[in-house]
């Protein structure tokens, strides 16, 4: 059986198929370890083809020049196409990514296809604004009268941006360097993960369904050398940036002799506070959904649940009773909840913090390894440890895997300084039968988002991003085209 969209014409650039300079690679399906296609690969040679292009379209093209209700019919009708191919998107995505149905309909899907029609809404408001008349005396000439001047600010793209993602999330990461760069009136080098090529490359399909100029969207697969090469070449203004931490700093550097505007999504290690009087069985149940989501392969998954020591074996116990009941398997099954880790690197990454994690002496509640029964495949079994030191690195580094550690506590100030001691700063939970109070601790941990029991409204129009090392800037929400663009002031004489 084909999945769909593993049969690319090549990379796009300039709104033309052309076959890879690097030849092409296998992708395979992390469930089954079967390859599901073949994709053209990049080098420096595309990359600089798709910096020419997004830099041509861009300093003579039409697409900043158009108006606002013009860019937007388009992207409009970007939406519309995606919209049409959602059933095999939803085909790709389980193969591709190896997640499960609900996560791929929730968030893979359904968040971002939301993300993007409230931003083609928001893109239409005039965000320019007047400042107030002022009077100033003449500079030259002190006894002549006064000058009466005014000024408006208006925005403007900033120009070339590379759009550089991460394998977790592929094309909700892909459509959120592509919706707001685009609606904001800049052209775009999109980068994907070498793993998930495919989903990356089919907005090319779309790109000339919809209408959009030559040169304005630019997809090119490839690995670090194409990243390292969309981050230096000074024809690019903008870096948009979601992945780890490591390479997010690398970027930076790279980025910093051609001065570049850099905005990065990055990696965290949120924590889950469990108040003594939250609910048990709903908080073992949140935890074990956050480990299994995407195998734990998502930025803003909790997994240090800080517990009340009063009920912690409790929640201990639940937890380990949850996660033996939780389906593991091939995601092509609608009814599997917990899929694969995405490569053998990453199965043994985590099973090396695994080791670390015994080696400090916490104690193991629950997984650890392969599950039973799942040879093929980057299966791995959800893990939680208990009688964890904060201090220890399974509770200070980003593991990406199915992996949680328990940490106890006695008292708010304690929890909040626990989830406040890590390097990262993206995002967390309060499990509390007293919301007020869940709020005032919300209030005081710093991360760009916490969800107070598990609230999830509005998420389609929230602000997300990092503070500390999870990042610069932020995607989503109201001010979301606003990273992407450049204010500009005109003064203008109203009176001499
Ligand atoms: P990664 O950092 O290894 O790779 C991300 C991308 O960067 C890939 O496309 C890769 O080819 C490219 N790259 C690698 N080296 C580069 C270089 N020197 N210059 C330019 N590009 C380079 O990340 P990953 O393993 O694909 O994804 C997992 C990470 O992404 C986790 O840390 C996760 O937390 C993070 N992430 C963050 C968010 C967020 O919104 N904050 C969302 C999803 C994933």
């Amino acid at each position: 059986m084909t999945i769909p969209f593993t049969q690319p014409k090549g990379l796009f650039i300039a709104n033309r198929w052309v076959p890879g300079s690097g030849g092409s690679d296998d992708v395979i399906n992390p469930a089954t370890e079967e390859v599901i296609g073949s994709a053209p690969v990049g080098t420096l040679a595309d990359a600089e083809a798709a910096i020419a292009a997004a830099r041509q379209a861009f300093d003579t093209g039409p697409w900043p020049r158009m108006s606002r209700a013009e860019r937007a019919a388009v992207m409009t009708a970007m939406h519309a196409g995606l919209t049409r191919r959602i059933p095999q998107l939803r085909e790709l995505l389980i193969a591709e990514v190896g997640c499960s149905q609900h996560i791929v309909d929730a968030v893979q899907i359904g968040a971002c296809m939301a993300h993007f029609a409230s931003a083609i809404e928001v893109s239409l408001k005039d965000d320019s604004y007047h400042l107030p008349n002022e009077i100033v005396p003449n500079p030259m000439d002190g006894g002549a009268t006064n000058w009466l001047g005014g000024a408006i600010v208006v925005r403007e793209p900033v120009g070339v941006v590379s759009g550089i993602t991460a394998y977790n999330f592929p094309f909700l990461l892909n459509l959120s360097k592509v919706v707001p760069a685009l609606l904001a009136g800049n052209t775009l080098v999109l980068k994907p993960s070498p793993f998930t090529p495919f989903s990356a490359l089919l907005f090319g399909e779309v790109a000339l369904e919809c209408g959009l100029p030559e040169g304005v969207l630019n997809v090119v697969t490839g690995g670090a050398d194409v990243g390292a090469a969309v981050t230096t070449d000074p024809r690019v203004d903008m870096v948009s940036f979601t992945g780890s931490e490591v390479v997010g700093a690398a970027i930076m550097a790279q980025a910093a002799p051609t001065l570049k505007r850099v905005h990065l999504e990055l990696g965290g290690k949120s924590a889950m506070i469990v108040r003594a009087d939250a609910d048990i069985q709903g908080a073992a149940i949140a935890a074990v959904g956050m480990l299994s989501t995407n195998c734990g392969q998502g930025c803003a998954l909790s997994t240090r649940f800080l517990v009340h020591n009063s009920t912690r074996p409790a929640f201990v116990a639940t937890v380990q009773a949850v996660a033996a009941g939780w389906k593991v398997g091939n995601p092509a099954d609608p009814s599997v909840l917990l899929g694969p880790l995405i490569r053998k690197a990453q199965f043994d990454k985590v099973a090396h913090y695994v080791q670390l994690g015994l080696d400090s002496g916490a104690t193991l509640v629950c997984g650890g390894g392969r599950p039973a029964g799942h040879d093929k495949g980057f299966f791995f079994d959800i893990t939680v440890f208990d009688n964890v030191d904060n201090k220890s690195q399974i509770a200070q580094d980003e593991i990406f895997g199915p992996v949680g550690v328990v940490i106890g506590f006695d008292t708010d100030e304690e929890a909040i300084a626990i989830a406040n001691d890590s390097r990262y700063g993206l995002s967390g939970g309060i499990l509390t039968a007293d919301a007020a109070t869940g709020y005032q601790m919300a209030m005081k941990i710093r991360t760009g988002s916490v969800a107070l029991n598990g609230g999830m409204a509005k998420m389609a129009f929230g602000p997300i991003g990092g503070y500390k090392r999870s990042g610069i800037g932020r995607e989503y929400g109201p001010e979301w085209l606003k990273e992407f663009t450049n204010e500009k002031t005109v003064f203008y004489p109203l009176g001499r």
